[in-house]
């Protein structure tokens, strides 16, 4: 169940949704771009710096809240609530929980207001789902309070369009894995590079590019906390966005099965709407049940993460929280955008309806911030701990 609050804001999200981003979605897939005023826009209601405190300028939502606004906003456009996860999700929460007082003050307000747009480059071409393999460099300049980072980071949204983007990369060589840090880059730093950007299946109106380091020198004032603990940042900031990808994924989900039935109220065979057959009902119900229980598995995931370093009934760690709700919450998204399809019939599989764009979509919800089986791994590791 919503609070009063929480469906105040769902309703703020969906009435900007409807009237801004829904009608938009199909000509930002096309054009693969979505108009840089509707990021303007998102600032203005505060939808950019939910979870950041009130003191630095944003809304200060709890985690179930945040995910009630971002899936109304993937509910109209998933490419755009990717852009939304990371400004809101992985890069102000590293700065939270890690950042010095100047780094806050700094970058949290900036990040709110739509000023600064982030990124969050830790893959490397032979680094995903094992982010510790990667062997971008960060060497201090003895006495000259400076990094120099190189390297070539791959698959970063909002590549091309961010302002700053947290990297990665290796502060040391003891060892077979090497400690890691996270700087805070700008994007017009000497030697930062966009490289191409990926002709993408789905999310297309999203940003995928490789980026290259070539020397990039910056000051210790860019170094987040430890140089030797970015690994765990990472990681850490990802429970958090990987909630914010299951409510994504919720959202295409939901925005699908809404197509659906519409369309099996409206499409007539054999003398009657479609809707009126049980294979079709049956089929919708499924959907609509699945997509509860993702729904709910996603905000027990950021109820647990507002109460993080406690455990839970379970006595699961929020990080397997977070892993069964994208988990589930994604492969919904494919299964019920599919299902989608089929009841469209012939036009699902036309562009000029809805339900194919949802569904190459939700194929990125399976893929980003841990694929399935990692999830699969994290969730087993904690299940079959030892008390
Ligand atoms: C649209 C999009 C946007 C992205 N945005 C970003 C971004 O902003 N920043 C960023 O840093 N990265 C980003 N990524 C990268 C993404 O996080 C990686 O693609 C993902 O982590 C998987 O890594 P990989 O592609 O190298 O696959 P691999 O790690 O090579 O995996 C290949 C296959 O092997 C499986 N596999 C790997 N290890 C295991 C194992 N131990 N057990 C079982 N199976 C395993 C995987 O599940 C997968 O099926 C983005 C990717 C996409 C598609």
């Amino acid at each position: 169940m919503l609070t009063a609050e929480q469906r105040e804001i769902r309703d703020l999200a969906r009435d900007f949704v409807e009237g801004e981003i829904a009608p938009r979605a199909a000509a930002w897939d096309r054009d693969r771009a979505f108009a840089p005023q509707v990021l303007a826009n998102l600032a203005e209601l505060g939808f950019l710096g939910m979870l950041t405190p009130p003191e630095y300028g944003g809304l200060g939502f709890d985690a179930p809240t945040y995910l009630v606004a971002l899936e109304e906003i993937a509910r109209g456009d998933a490419a755009l609530a990717l852009t939304v996860a990371i400004q809101n999700g992985p890069v102000p929460h590293i700065l939270l929980a890690h950042g010095s007082e100047a780094q806050k003050s700094r970058w949290l307000p900036a990040l709110a207001s739509g000023e600064k747009i982030a990124g969050f480059a830790l893959s490397e071409a032979e680094a995903g789902s094992d982010p510790s393999g990667m062997s971008t460099r960060a060497c201090a300049e003895e006495g000259e309070g400076v990094w120099t980072i190189s390297g070539s980071k791959k698959w970063v949204t909002n590549g091309s369009r961010a302002d700053m983007v947290i990297v990665f990369a290796r502060t040391g060589s003891a060892g077979s894995r090497p400690p890691i840090g996270a700087f805070l880059v700008d994007t017009d730093a000497r030697g930062y590079r966009v490289g191409k950007r990926e002709k993408t299946m789905g999310l297309r109106a999203s940003e995928t590019v490789a980026v290259d380091l070539e020397g990039v020198r910056v000051g210790t004032e860019r170094l987040v906390g430890d140089p030797g603990r970015g690994l765990g940042y990472a990681l850490g900031a990802l429970d958090l966005g990987r909630l914010g990808i299951g409510a994504q994924a919720v959202g295409i989900a939901q925005a699908a099965m809404e197509h659906a039935a519409r369309y099996a109220r409206e499409r007539r065979q054999f003398g009657r709407p479609i809707a009126d057959f049980g294979a079709i009902r049956s089929n919708l119900a499924i959907m609509a049940t699945r997509i509860a229980a993702s729904r709910a598995l996603a905000m027990e995931g950021a109820a647990a993460w507002e109460a993080r370093g406690s455990e839970d009934r379970e006595g699961l760690p929020v990080t397997a929280r977070s892993a069964m709700a994208k988990l589930l919450a994604s492969e919904t998204a494919m299964w019920v955008t599919e299902e989608a399809v089929r009841i469209f019939g012939g036009y699902g599989f036309m562009r000029e309806f809805p339900v194919e764009r949802l569904m190459r979509d939700a194929k990125g919800t399976e893929i980003y911030e841990g694929t399935s089986e990692i999830l699969r791994l994290v969730i087993g590791r904690a299940v079959t701990r030892s008390p």
